[in-house]
């Protein structure tokens, strides 16, 4: 028996990135997926890839929100695992003397405001089920700041862990678990977007990670398997780091 047989696990950004490896990883592990997405070429593809379902949706529209639970749900009867994990990262200089209202606000529906809509509507299937593994990705920066000058980035993150941490403590009782995923600099599309623009940032990105060296989005999904599963059954509330180091140097 594998550690996740037969869960159904709803990944939102299953496309690329983080979402993609730990749709690869929790199909390894027995899971069904239901790989979210907006990009269709690619999230059909990782579904394709795993024997899943493929839903395109955008994770800061309420009613597709909703409805991408519904198809979960009427496909395969539960929603075990919510890994809520689109995200996005500034598309420009976002300190806080450049960044614009509107760059500011389509950060926070789409880093934040989502989380709160997925949390939101997952959690009736999972009341009624008595438990569930809610898994939301936040950011090492959400508990250390950034050096690299990304305002709304960060605030939208330390959102997401302030919000995974009160449900945590707000549904415990109920057999819901609910953490924050917070990993370090990970090798991943959204990653390499943002260090074309700027090489020198990711130098100085990289001389604060004591491994050495950006994760593999495998070593993230790993961890995300793990609150994902029993394994992790006393572990709620937490931000959950997943980060070489940082926020121990
Ligand atoms: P990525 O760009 O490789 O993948 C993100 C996926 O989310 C893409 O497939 C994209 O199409 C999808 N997406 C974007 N907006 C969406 C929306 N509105 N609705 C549905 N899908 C949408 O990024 P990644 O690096 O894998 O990042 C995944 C998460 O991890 C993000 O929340 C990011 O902030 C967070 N994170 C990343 C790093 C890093 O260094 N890469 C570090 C810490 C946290």
């Amino acid at each position: 028996m594998q550690r996740l047989q037969d869960r159904v696990a709803v990944i939102t950004g299953a496309g690329s990135g983080i979402g993609l490896a730990t749709a690869q990883r929790f199909a390894q592990e027995g899971a069904k997926i239901v790989a979210v997405d907006l990009d269709e070429v690619a999230g059909a593809k990782v579904a394709d890839e795993v024997g899943g379902l493929f839903v395109r949706a955008d994770v800061a529209d309420e009613d597709d929100v909703v409805r991408m639970y519904q198809t979960a749900f009427d496909t395969y009867g539960s929603i075990d695992v919510a890994f809520n994990n689109a995200g996005i990262s500034p598309p420009e200089d976002d300190s806080i003397l450049d960044t614009g209202i509107e760059a500011w606000r389509r950060v926070q529906e789409v880093n934040l405001t989502s989380v709160y809509l997925c949390c939101k509507h997952v959690l009736p299937y999972m009341r009624r089920q008595g438990k569930g593994s809610i898994i939301n990705t936040a950011s090492f920066v959400a508990v250390l700041g950034s050096a690299t000058s990304q305002i709304s980035y960060t605030a939208s993150k330390g959102g997401v862990l302030a919000m995974s941490r009160e449900l945590g403590v707000q549904f415990a009782r109920e057999g819901i678990r609910v953490n924050a995923l917070c990993p370090g600099p990970v090798d991943t599309p959204l990653l390499r977007e943002l260090f074309a623009k700027d090489p020198e940032r990711a130098q100085r990105r990289l001389v604060h990670v004591p491994i050495g060296r950006f994760a593999r989005a495998e070593e993230i999904a790993a961890a995300v398997a793990f609150l994902a599963s029993d394994d992790s059954s006393f572990i709620t509330a937490s931000e959950f780091l997943v980060d070489g180091g940082i926020s121990g140097a």
